[in-house]
């Protein structure tokens, strides 16, 4: 390449310089975290953390890790890491750490068949489809359901794998307030004419830890002859008899259309799967690029979520003293004047208002040996920077006492609490 245009000789392009333009982005981004005196944190920082179980350990020190997503406590569990390292070991007629290839060309193998029976069977519903992880689920489903001249009504606060869907499947993205089923009535009213309709919400969503009027959706569903998919990332493990996730405790599993789950939170390890009718995961099989056109996963990651399926299903108390720990805290916080949102589920928001206030919340209780996520717009609604402190079945009372009173502390020192 010369740089000429082939249309203007002579014309000279302007170089493109992709390492330079990075670096330029990354000096804007540092410029800006010191112009709002924000901690140099207000970058992405990717530490080194050891997340396995009550306790991790960031730069060196032991911290109470009140930031996974391991609800259960299961990505510790050895049981899980057994199982894995014997898919390793005793795979015929050699072992492999990778699959090697797509599934639908040479990465299949009996276990993924076993495992997709065995989710459909749990969920009570005809089929499943493992997916690498639950970005690449979502992605990949929304992609396939809908295109352009189609309509996605999605929450407001619906995760980011699921706008990413939607914004590639081309189809029209109409956003309803948090929960607000009025406001989707309205826009379903609006947009009744396109071809094929698909609402879409959290079961629980992630940053609030509150609940999807899924009922109301379902009423809305029919009403408009739309589609219902529900991502159960947080509930999977967490709600139903045996773990299945919201809709199950709902009773309303049978007639979600697409139901979404992942393995990377209360099964502590790592994928997802999409179950429904036979015909929507032959559908899946055959349009969903994400899963097509990527490799599978490794088997020892399906003998770990195979053994963690077992685990999740039997294994009862865990769900129940992980919600019994939650309940207990966020009435102890609330007492105490903290905004804790409306949800009774894992996840706690400690509304903190200002980033400022967000971060020094977050710092002040790393300082006294507590690790909590610290989240900040564009991730939530501007002005409700906070705390996101998330609790697993590990943590014993005396631990998350220590947590209610370094949180209240710290709270009203920073006069979060009037
Ligand atoms: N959906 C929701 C609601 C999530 O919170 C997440 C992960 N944060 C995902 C999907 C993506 O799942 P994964 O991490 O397995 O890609």
């Amino acid at each position: 390449m010369n740089g000429n245009h082939p249309e203007t000789p002579g014309r000279q392009m302007p170089a493109c310089n992709p390492l330079a333009w990075m670096e330029e982005e990354l000096a804007d981004l540092a410029r800006r975290v010191q112009e709002r005196k924000l901690r140099q944190s207000e970058t992405a920082r990717a530490d080194e953390v050891e997340t396995a179980g009550a306790y991790t350990r960031r730069d060196g020190k032991l911290l109470m890790n009140l930031a996974s997503n391991n609800y259960l406590g299961l990505a510790g569990d050895k049981r899980i890491h057994q199982a894995m390292i014997q898919a390793l070991r005793g795979a015929r007629p050699s072992p492999a750490a990778g699959a090697g290839a797509s599934r639908l060309i040479t990465g299949n193998y009996a276990a993924y068949t076993r495992l997709e029976q065995d989710i459909a069977a749990w969920k009570e519903r005809e089929a499943a489809l493992v997916y690498a992880s639950g970005y690449m689920a979502n992605t990949g489903t929304i992609a396939a359901l809908v295109g352009r001249g189609d309509a996605v009504f999605s929450d407001r606060l619906n995760h980011a794998s699921i706008v990413d869907g939607i914004v590639l499947s081309r189809a029209g993205h109409y956003r309803y307030r948090h929960n607000d089923t009025g406001h989707l009535r309205q826009l379903l009213e609006r947009h009744q004419d396109a071809r094929r309709k698909l609402i879409i919400t959290d079961a629980v969503f992630s940053m609030d830890g509150d609940t999807a009027p899924l009922r109301e959706l379902l009423r809305l569903r029919d009403e408009f002859g739309a589609m219902l998919m529900v991502d159960e990332a947080h509930s999977g493990g967490i709600y139903g008899r045996q773990g299945e996730g919201l809709c199950h405790a709902l009773g309303i599993h049978r007639q979600v259309d697409v139901l979404m789950g992942t393995f990377s939170k209360a099964f502590g390890v790592y994928g997802a799967y999409v179950c429904g009718s036979s015909t929507l995961i032959r559908y899946l099989t055959n349009k969903s690029r994400t899963l097509i056109y990527s490799t599978g996963l490794p088997p020892a990651v399906i003998a770990g979520i195979q053994e963690a399926l077992n685990i999740v299903r039997t294994e009862g108390w865990r769900r129940t003293r992980v919600l019994e720990a939650a309940r207990s805290l966020r009435s102890r916080l609330r007492a105490a004047g903290l905004d804790v949102g409306e949800g009774d589920s894992p996840i706690l928001p400690v509304i903190a208002g200002s980033n400022a206030t967000a971060l020094a919340f977050g710092a002040r209780l790393e300082e006294a040996g507590i690790l909590a996520g610290t989240i900040r717009p564009p991730t939530v609604p501007a002005g409700s920077a906070r705390l996101r402190l998330s609790l697993t079945a590990l943590h014993t009372e005396a631990q998350l006492d220590e947590a209610c009173r370094q949180i209240i502390r710290n709270g009203r020192e920073l006069g979060v609490i009037q």
